[in-house]
């Protein structure tokens, strides 16, 4: 089959895509603040000029030549099961491109734009009332938005599809359920432990020297600066133009040197696999990243199996010593280790540790079920939210400005994103185990500072393979089983308890 054409359409279409990209990396890095209605000009006309080119008649015509446009179904046997794969993903992302009408997509627009102003407004204020209206209209529609991509399936589950090809939430549900049960175990056992603080705790730490050490882990993990770089940014993220082009930004506090070491190494992770993806396929699912999901296995990985792992350290933190020989000389690797281990609950998921975080999750996934499977109206989610946070954490917040109105995601219509997070955690521990078998002595490496071998191992194991499998597809391959709380509750257990 020659899908010659078909290649060069999605890269010309994806080369559009990531002028958004550079548009949008620089309004959150350089851009003078005096700029923004002209760069919301800007963005708006390429994003249109983009998705015209998407559900426009020339992939049209291309893709109609190899798939029944109505059902999805390929229209001859021949292929190869890369090319199958190719072609199914292909016809996904149209179907989802061409399946709203377009007064529909303004009028979300619009509710969105209403909705994101009022959840700031009701998040300042610390009241839910002002945003409550505008919550019931974006799960209102979500719900319309379900039916036209999907009304052969439960609303969540399309929702979920999005940002996780295939994952259900019956699939979901148990294994949540058991982690919840083994997460509220491990957090009882810590809790009964003293808290001391750390022993660098009230001295600041110098920003440049944070940078410094950051650009020297990245370059260890084997982030190529060749084709990316790294800038700061109020809430750091990572965005790729091209393979040969992955950005990374971070951020940095003098008080708390974790947090900017953290991000760094989190967004590091997202940027390898952008930069391992396979470049001959940009702009096809192939050469793309698979899942939220999986994507976030890869920031999570690095930031927490790895880089707080013992071997990381022993590796590690002399190096980080010579930069702060003040501040960390009196200081064993041992107290160290412990101190950056620290696990309490707290009322926001983003400040939140690696214990109790999927706690915070399992709330928002176990509303979002009641919001899209039940009659549970919007006004009765705080308190709810209140009793689930007394119930899994310990703790009640006391205002909803530190309980229900303190993402952004639901605001802006993400209904079925938080999942992918745990989804990352789980997915991270799995494959992280896989490596172990695969990679000789693999800890003993880290712990001598080689992280190539990882690195390259989740090349070819994760980033080359895009999408040509779904996401649960990919982890039962490579680790011989299916999504599992299992590796992520012994990981937790073995390093708190
Ligand atoms: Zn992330």
């Amino acid at each position: 089959m020659d899908l010659t054409q078909l290649k060069e359409e999605l890269a010309q279409i994806a080369t559009l895509g990531s002028i958004s990209a550079v548009l949008n990396w620089d309004q959150e890095t350089y851009m003078p603040a005096g700029a923004i209605d002209f760069r919301s000009e800007q963005l708006a006309l390429v994003s249109a000029l983009t998705h015209q080119r998407h559900t426009g008649p020339a992939l049209k015509k291309i893709l109609g030549q190899w798939v029944d446009l109505e059902t999805g179904k390929l229209l001859n046997d021949q292929f190869s099961s890369r090319e199958t794969a190719l072609l199914k993903e292909v016809y996904r992302d149209w179907k989802y491109a061409t399946a709203l009408p377009e007064s529909f997509v303004t009028e979300v627009a619009k509710a969105q734009a209403q909705s994101q102003h009022a959840w700031q407004q009701a998040k300042k204020a610390n009241q839910f009332s002002i945003f409550e209206p505008h919550l019931t209209k974006m799960v209102t529609l979500a719900k319309q938005k379900a039916a036209y991509v999907n009304p052969h399936i439960a609303p969540y589950d399309c929702l979920l599809d999005e940002f996780e090809p295939g994952m259900t939430a019956a699939v979901l549900t148990p294994v949540f359920e058991r982690l919840r049960q083994g997460i509220v175990d491990i957090l009882k056992h810590v809790q009964t432990k003293p808290q001391h603080p750390a022993p660098w705790e009230g001295k600041p730490f110098d920003i440049q020297k944070q940078w410094d050490f950051g650009i020297d882990v990245l370059t260890a993990m084997g982030y190529d600066f060749n084709r990316g770089r790294q800038d700061k940014s109020a809430h750091p993220f990572t965005t790729q133009f091209h393979p040969t082009d992955v950005r990374i930004t971070t951020r940095f506090s003098e008080q708390d040197f974790m947090d900017g070491l953290s991000s760094t190494i989190h967004e590091g992770g997202h940027a390898l696999y952008e930069q391992g993806v396979d470049p001959s396929w940009f702009g096809t699912p192939l050469g793309s990243a698979n899942s939220l999901g999986v994507h976030e296995s890869q920031s999570r990985l690095w930031e927490n199996v790895v880089g707080k792992s013992k071997a990381f350290w022993t590796h590690f933190y002399p190096k980080l010593q010579a930069y702060f020989p003040e501040e960390l000389d009196s200081v064993s690797l041992d107290s160290f280790y412990t101190a950056i281990h620290k696990a309490k609950s707290s009322f926001i998921r983003v400040a939140a540790d690696e214990v109790t975080y999927n706690l915070h999750i399992l709330i928002r996934f176990e509303l979002e079920q009641l919001m899209f499977n039940t009659n549970t109206p919007v006004s009765a989610l705080p308190q709810i939210w209140k009793e689930k946070y007394t119930q899994y954490l310990g703790i009640t917040p006391p205002t909803d400005s530190e309980g229900i109105l303190q993402d952004v995601h639901w605001s802006c219509g993400l209904f079925g994103y938080f999942p992918t997070y745990t989804l990352g955690n789980l997915y991270s521990c799995q494959l992280f185990n896989q490596a172990k078998k695969e990679i000789p002595s693999l800890e003993e490496k880290i712990a001598t500072g080689q992280l190539l071998p990882l690195k390259e191992w989740l090349n070819q194991k994760v980033h080359r393979i895009g999408r040509e499998k779904s996401a649960q597809e990919l982890i039962t391959s490579i680790t011989g089983e299916p999504l599992s709380e299992k590796a992520f509750l012994a990981y937790l257990s073995q390093k708190y308890s």
